[in-house]
C-alpha cells in the first residue's frame, strides 16, 4: 500500500479535543463508493466515523481516508417487529424524533442522543440501565458491514465476526447500516425519583439496594466535596395514567430543545476551582434530599446537556479528557480513591457521573463488566495529572477493571491489553475480516491494538 494524497484535507478531533489529526474527509455516500475506496486505501488506511462525540482519537486517523457516515442517515421503524433499521450514520436524536411520538424508545441510549448508530455499535454504548439490559450490542440482530477486502458481509449475533464488530471501534469494517430492537413506551415522560446522598459510602450503598428496582439508574457526585456526597436519580417510562394524573396535555410529545451555547453560558475564563466548587455545591442543593414521581422529559432525563451546544469548549483551548474506568463490587473502593486523588492535583470537574453495570455481552472489546462505572471529566494540561491517572490506571487493572476506549486519549498499549484479556481473540477475527489491517485509528496507533 502507497500513502495517497489528501484530496480533502481536514482537522478532526474528539469531543475532548485534546489531539487533532489531518485526514482526507470523505462522505459516505453508496456502500460501493467506500468499497473502492477501501480497496485502494492507501498505507494509511480507512476508518468511519459519526459524529465525534467520543472523546479521545478513536475517530480520527491521521493521514488516512475517514469516511463521514452521517450523510449515510436513512432509517425506518417496523411497528409490528418493533425493529429500527437504519443506515450506519443516522443519529439518535433523529431517529428518537421520529419513534417517541408513535410510543417507542431505543433500547439504549447515552448521555448524548448526538451519536450516530455506526458509533453506538462500533463502542458498544451503555445507559442507564446496563444493570438490567445490558448495553447497545445486545439488542441489534443484524449488521452489515464492509470489511477490509471492501467485501459487504452480513452479521448476525450467531457469528464472532458480529461479536468483534460489537464495540470493536470501527477496526472490523465500515458498518453500513444494522437493525435492532426497540422497546414500546406509553409516554415520552419518565417517572423520576431523586434521594441525596450525604457521602460517597451513602451514596453506593443506597444504588446497590434499589437499582435493581428501576429501569434507569444513575449517581451524580459532588467532585469537590471530600464526603464525595451526591444525588441519586432513577426512573422508569411514565404509563399514560400518571401523565394524566400529573396534567399532561400530549403524553408523546417530545421536542427537545437547544437552550444556550456554552461558551455564551459560562465564560471559559469563569472555570476555577471556585466556579466549579459553587456549581457542585448548587447543583447538589438544586435536588431536594427526597421526591417521587417527578415526571421528566426524555431530553432533560438522559440527555440535559445536549441543550447546551458546544458544551465542551468550556474547557478553552487545551480541552479536556474524561477519565471512565470500570471495576467489580469488590474493588468499589476505588472509587473513592480515585475521587480523592483527583482532588488532590486540583482536578476540577463538573460532570462526576457513577453507574453500576450488569453482566457483559459476547463483544470481545466491549467496556462493561459487572460492578461499578465512574466518568469524571477532567480539563487537560493540569500538572501531575498524567502521573495520578497512571498510578489509578494499574490499580483498575489489578482488580481487573479497565478503561472505556469511546472516552479514552492516553491509557498505555500495555494497560489496554492487560486489561482486556479477550484482545488475542478478536485479533484473530479482525485479522479474518481485515487481513490488510485496512482499519486504523489514531487510537488503534496508540494502543497498537
Ligand atoms: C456528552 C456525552 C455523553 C456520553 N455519554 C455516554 C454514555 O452514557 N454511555 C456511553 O457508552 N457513551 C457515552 N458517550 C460516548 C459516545 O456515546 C460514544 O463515543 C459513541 O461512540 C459516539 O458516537 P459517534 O457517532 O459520535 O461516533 P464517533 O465518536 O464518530 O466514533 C466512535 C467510534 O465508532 C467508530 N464508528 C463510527 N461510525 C462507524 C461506522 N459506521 N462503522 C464502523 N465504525 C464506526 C469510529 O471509528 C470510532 O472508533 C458520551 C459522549 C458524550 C459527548
Amino acid at each position: 500500500m502507497t500513502a495517497t494524497p489528501l484530496s480533502n484535507p481536514q482537522p478532526l478531533s474528539g469531543w475532548g479535543r485534546v489531539m487533532t489529526s489531518v485526514a482526507n474527509f470523505v462522505p459516505a455516500h453508496h456502500a460501493e463508493e467506500m468499497s473502492q475506496y477501501i480497496r485502494s486505501a492507501g498505507s494509511r488506511g480507512v476508518l468511519a466515523r459519526g459524529l465525534g462525540r467520543s472523546y479521545g482519537d478513536a475517530a480520527q486517523s491521521g493521514g488516512a481516508t475517514v469516511f463521514d457516515m452521517t450523510t449515510f442517515n436513512n432509517f425506518t421503524l417496523d411497528p409490528e417487529t418493533m425493529t429500527v433499521t437504519a443506515d450506519a450514520g443516522a443519529s439518535i436524536d433523529s431517529i428518537l424524533r421520529e419513534i417517541v411520538p408513535l410510543g417507542f424508545f431505543v433500547p439504549v441510549t447515552a448521555g448524548t442522543r448526538l451519536i450516530t448508530v455506526g458509533g453506538a455499535i462500533a463502542a458498544d454504548i451503555h445507559g442507564k440501565n446496563h444493570h438490567l439490559d445490558g448495553s447497545f450490542g445486545a439488542h441489534v440482530l443484524e449488521i452489515t458491514l464492509i470489511d477490509g477486502l471492501g467485501d459487504i458481509r452480513v452479521l448476525t449475533p450467531a457469528s464472532p465476526e458480529f461479536w468483534a464488530t460489537i464495540g470493536g471501534m470501527g477496526l472490523t469494517g465500515v458498518i453500513v447500516s444494522a437493525t435492532f430492537t426497540v422497546i414500546p413506551i406509553q409516554s415520552s415522560y419518565i417517572s423520576v425519583d431523586t434521594e441525596r446522598g450525604k457521602d460517597l459510602n451513602d451514596v453506593m450503598s443506597r444504588m446497590v439496594e434499589r437499582d435493581d428496582e428501576y429501569k434507569y439508574s444513575v449517581a451524580w457526585i459532588d467532585s469537590v466535596a471530600t464526603s464525595g456526597r451526591g444525588v441519586i436519580t432513577r426512573g422508569d417510562h411514565a404509563s399514560l395514567e400518571e401523565c394524566k394524573l400529573e396534567g399532561v396535555a400530549n403524553p408523546h410529545d417530545y421536542d427537545p430543545k437547544k437552550i444556550a451555547t456554552a461558551p455564551g453560558l459560562v465564560p471559559s475564563g469563569l472555570l476555577n476551582r471556585w466556579s466549579v466548587r459553587a456549581f457542585n455545591e448548587a447543583w447538589f442543593r438544586k435536588h431536594p434530599a427526597h421526591r417521587e414521581g417527578e415526571l421528566q422529559g426524555i431530553g432533560g432525563f438522559f440527555h440535559p446537556l445536549d441543550g447546551v451546544q458546544e458544551w465542551n469548549r468550556i474547557y478553552g483551548p487545551k480541552g479536556f479528557l474524561q477519565y471512565q474506568f470500570q471495576v467489580p463490587d469488590s474493588a468499589g473502593y476505588l472509587v473513592e480513591l480515585a475521587l480523592r486523588k483527583l482532588r488532590e492535583v486540583g482536578t476540577l470537574s463538573f460532570l462526576t457521573v457513577l453507574k453500576r453495570f450488569g453482566p457483559s455481552n459476547e463483544g470481545m472489546l466491549s467496556f462493561p463488566q459487572p460492578g461499578w462505572t465512574l466518568a469524571v471529566d477532567i480539563p487537560a494540561g493540569i500538572p501531575a495529572l498524567g502521573r495520578t491517572l497512571d498510578e489509578l490506571d494499574a490499580l483498575v487493572a489489578a482488580e481487573g477493571g479497565r478503561l472505556y476506549l469511546a472516552k479514552d486519549s492516553r491509557q498505555s498499549p500495555s494497560m489496554f491489553a492487560r486489561t482486556y484479556p479477550r484482545l488475542d481473540e478478536w485479533r484473530e477475527i479482525r485479522d479474518r475480516l481485515d487481513p490488510n489491517h485496512v482499519f486504523v485509528s489514531d487510537q488503534s496507533r496508540r494502543l497498537a491494538i
